[in-house]
């Protein structure tokens, strides 16, 4: 069969923080071929799969030459002669071949990267884009995006203890009009930060990394920007990754010098909600406070999005006793939180089956690959995360949804507002 393995082959590259991560090609007998390389997190969740890497003195131990040549080793000999276009059957004997819950012997990158080059390798042997091998007929749904343009917390050497301050253009009418409006915003959000003496050089994500006293400037300073760019917060709403994993611990949240409990720390978030037009947090509580996402669900799920992110792991197990439990509204999608995209698309339909939204994204150290794009307009996710209006290797997924958009055409959607949850926004 042609569209069989031939030849896999990995190789250690660099993402955009210059960290080493893995490139993987797949050849198929047909002679097509398929690329695709790994993304990286910096304020990783603890129940992610596990990235290997080597630890040894090369690249300060951040090297994935064992991951690469289990790729060229172990998993090529498993998966060449195996029909490429069976993903499922592909990701069983991956995770077979693994055979541990945390993907610790193979490597989740080492996994993922095979994982993805299959699907790209296929779309090419099928001449088909890679949103339609993989979404087919029924992917048409731009997604909204929501663009990080203000950095702090582990992205940033800032004084900002929320991780991401994000807009999202739901008032666009299409996915390039809510690039162009997040674009100008940017812009602004820049002059401002210049005639104010504060810093406009950028964190991980291409968003800007000032010092600021607290959580609310920022939010200040983007409502500025909005209305500065003849928009108004009805048309660009706001969104936070709290990213409350990294400043959590001994059951307290400890922010700007206090710690709060999280029913106080639930109603601090309720407060900026009620403040101002933010529409979406993730990450509001840590990724072990069950209670603190109950009291946070309880207090804000009917009129804000809350989406599980170092929570939920992209992991079908926790998002099922999330669901259990009615904690959070949404669920953050990324790849190599899991490690395959069997189990990426098993999750995300899982989370749709129970009315929770979900949103694609990437991680803090990316590559130019652009998969991410591709999947958000499969699975019709509606929502996507992929940094700011700079980094190339940002803007890239933003340039692959432009040109997407393009190719459906009239057929292209953007449902603004309706994408995010709860429904009544
Ligand atoms: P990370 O951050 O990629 O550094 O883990 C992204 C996020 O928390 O959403
Ligand atoms: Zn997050």
């Amino acid at each position: 069969m042609s569209s069989a393995i031939k030849n896999i082959h990995a190789r250690q590259i660099l993402d955009s923080r210059g960290n080493p991560t893995l490139e993987v090609d797949i050849e198929l007998h047909s002679g097509i071929l398929g690329t695709a390389s790994v993304p990286s997190g910096a304020s990783k969740g603890k129940f992610e799969a596990m990235e290997l890497r080597d630890n040894n003195p090369e690249f300060d131990g951040k090297g994935v030459k064992n991951a690469v040549d289990n790729v060229n080793t172990v998993i090529a000999n498993e998966l060449i002669n195996k029909d490429a276009s069976n993903q499922y059957i592909i990701d069983k004997s991956l995770l077979e071949l693994d055979g541990t819950k945390s993907k610790s012997n193979l490597g989740a990158n080492a996994m993922l990267g095979v994982s993805m080059a299959c699907a790209r390798a296929c779309a090419n042997y099928y001449k088909l884009p890679l949103y339609k091998y993989m979404g087919g007929i029924n992917a048409v749904v731009l997604p909204v995006p929501m663009m990080n343009i203000i950095n702090g917390g582990a992205h940033a050497n800032n004084n900002l203890d929320f991780q991401e301050f994000m807009i999202a253009p739901t008032g666009a009418e299409s996915f390039s009009e809510a690039i162009q409006m997040g674009a100008e915003v940017f812009y602004t959000l820049k002059k401002i930060l210049n005639k104010k003496g504060l810093s406009t050089s950028v964190g991980d994500e291409g968003g800007f990394a000032p010092d600021l006293n607290t959580n609310s400037d920022a939010i200040e300073l983007i409502i500025d920007a909005i209305q500065k760019s003849d928009y108004t917060t009805d048309q660009i709403k706001i969104c936070l990754d709290v990213a409350s994993s990294e400043f959590y611990g001994n059951g307290k949240y400890f922010v700007k010098g206090n710690y709060y409990t999280c029913a106080e720390f639930a109603e601090i978030l309720d407060n900026l909600v009620s403040e101002y037009p933010i529409i979406s947090i993730e990450d509001g509580m840590a990724q072990e406070d069950w209670e603190g996402w109950r009291i946070l669900t309880q207090k804000l799920g009917k009129k804000c999005q809350l989406v599980g992110d170092d929570l939920f792991v992209t992991n079908i197990d926790r998002i099922k006793s999330g669901i259990e439990d009615s904690v959070a509204n949404s669920v953050l999608i990324k790849l190599n939180q899991i490690g395959t995209l069997s189990e990426t698309i098993n999750a995300i339909n899982y989370a749709k089956n129970y009315s929770y939204t979900t949103i694609i994204s990437h991680r803090s150290g990316e590559t130019e690959d652009t998969f991410i794009a591709d999947l958000a307009v499969a699975v019709n996710a509606g929502q996507i995360k992929t940094g700011s209006l700079s980094r190339t290797e940002r803007i890239a997924k933003y340039n692959r949804l432009l040109k997407i958009e393009q190719e459906l055409g009239p057929a292209a959607k953007y449902f603004g507002i309706s994408a995010f949850n709860p429904k009544i926004l």
